[in-house]
């Protein structure tokens, strides 16, 4: 069970995803929270975050790896805010090396991403959580 301090937590971070999704333009995005049955381990990589591209659904860990501590909401919104720039700048296909590979991270979608932060930082709503 989840205590009362989570829950306004998890209450809180769906709100604020909801706004930043229809802020960007994109109001069919859902965003769900990553339900972990365990704390991260030490010295293992994780997943913060998944977006399904052509889907709508993006999946964020708000909780910190290994404490499970409500995580700040700027590192959230950090996360949510590159998985938006999937669906804004999409992977492609680009032929390297004598075979075709999947790019995701690119410098355009990384453009993307800080123009992204730059905007949600002059939002009313949003930008008090950067400072
Ligand atoms: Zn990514």
């Amino acid at each position: 069970m989840t205590d009362n301090q989570d829950q306004t937590h998890e209450i809180m971070v769906q709100n604020i995803c909801n706004y930043v999704c229809k802020f960007f333009k994109y109001p069919n995005i859902q965003t769900k929270i990553m339900r972990r049955v365990r704390p991260v381990t030490k010295n293992k990589s994780y997943v913060i975050g998944h977006t399904s591209i052509g889907g709508n659904t993006i999946t964020l860990d708000i909780y910190t790896a290994r404490l499970r501590k409500p995580k700040k909401i700027s590192a959230i919104l950090s996360v949510l805010v590159h998985e938006i720039a999937h669906h804004q700048k999409p992977p492609y296909r680009q032929w390297h090396k004598g075979r075709w590979i999947v790019r995701q991270h690119f410098p355009k979608f990384y453009k993307q991403v800080n123009k992204n932060i730059a905007k949600l930082k002059k939002d009313k709503m949003i930008g008090k959580y950067f400072r």
